[in-house]
């Protein structure tokens, strides 16, 4: 992993201290190459329960994956955020970073984050091309309509109710991807498709090797 603090960042006068392991030998512990997927939608559009299903399988294969998810980061590491568009950013800016850390150490991360603005994932994309690190975007695809009917949480009924403010397709926006790596539309496909369709991806990347 490269030094990447930009220039003024608190962190000016703190030096880099590299260690003697390198990722790719992590990797060859592991038998896979690691990278970030990171599914950004709508809640309730099936972000979760599709990476539940892919964690799912690639540990039966015996791959090593970890699952980052919204909602868990926000009981701990990002408690201290709400929902205004900054706070958005920075727990779309930390989350980036720890699938960067996970990565260096040859993980296979699933990230699960509505992630709304196109601008924030793009920072995360861009974080990991600079080092050299996969990032696999998904749009997890899924009308408004279909959503608020399954509503899992009860946050739209919430958020129609006025008791939730700056909710994601009701009163603040979502930016889609422009080109994803993958789109997975749910209101027409099962978990389980989409679910090989994620894995597919991986193979065809190089993440993981054939079945
Ligand atoms: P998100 O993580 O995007 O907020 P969740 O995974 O928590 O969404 O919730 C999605 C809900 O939609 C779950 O209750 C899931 O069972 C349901 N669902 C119905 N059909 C699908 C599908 N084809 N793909 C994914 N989820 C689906």
């Amino acid at each position: 992993m490269s030094k990447t603090d930009g220039e003024g960042s608190s962190s000016e006068n703190v030096v880099w201290h590299s260690g003697e392991v390198s990722r790719t030998e992590r990797e060859a512990m592991l038998g896979q190459r690691a990278g970030t997927v990171w599914f950004t939608g709508l809640s309730g559009s099936g972000k979760s329960t599709i990476a539940v299903e892919i964690e799912r399988r690639l540990a039966t294969a015996g791959r090593l994956c970890y699952r980052l998810d919204g909602d868990n980061l926000r009981h701990g590491l990002n408690g201290d955020l709400g929902f205004t568009e900054s706070d958005r950013t920075e727990n779309i800016r930390r989350t980036g970073e720890v699938c960067r850390l996970l990565v260096d150490a040859g993980v296979i991360v699933l990230a699960s984050f509505v992630s709304p603005f196109r601008a924030d994932r793009e920072s995360v994309r861009d974080m990991h091309v600079a080092a050299g690190m996969p990032f696999l975007e998904v749009y997890v695809e899924v009308p408004i309509e279909v959503a608020e009917q399954r509503d899992p949480k009860g946050l739209y009924r919430k958020a129609r109710a006025g008791e939730i403010r700056g909710f994601t397709g009701i009163d603040q926006p979502y930016e889609s991807p422009d080109r994803p790596e993958l789109v997975l539309p749910t209101a027409s496909s099962s978990v389980e498709a989409s679910a090989e369709s994620v894995v597919e991806l991986l193979r065809v990347q190089g993440l993981i090797g054939p079945a």
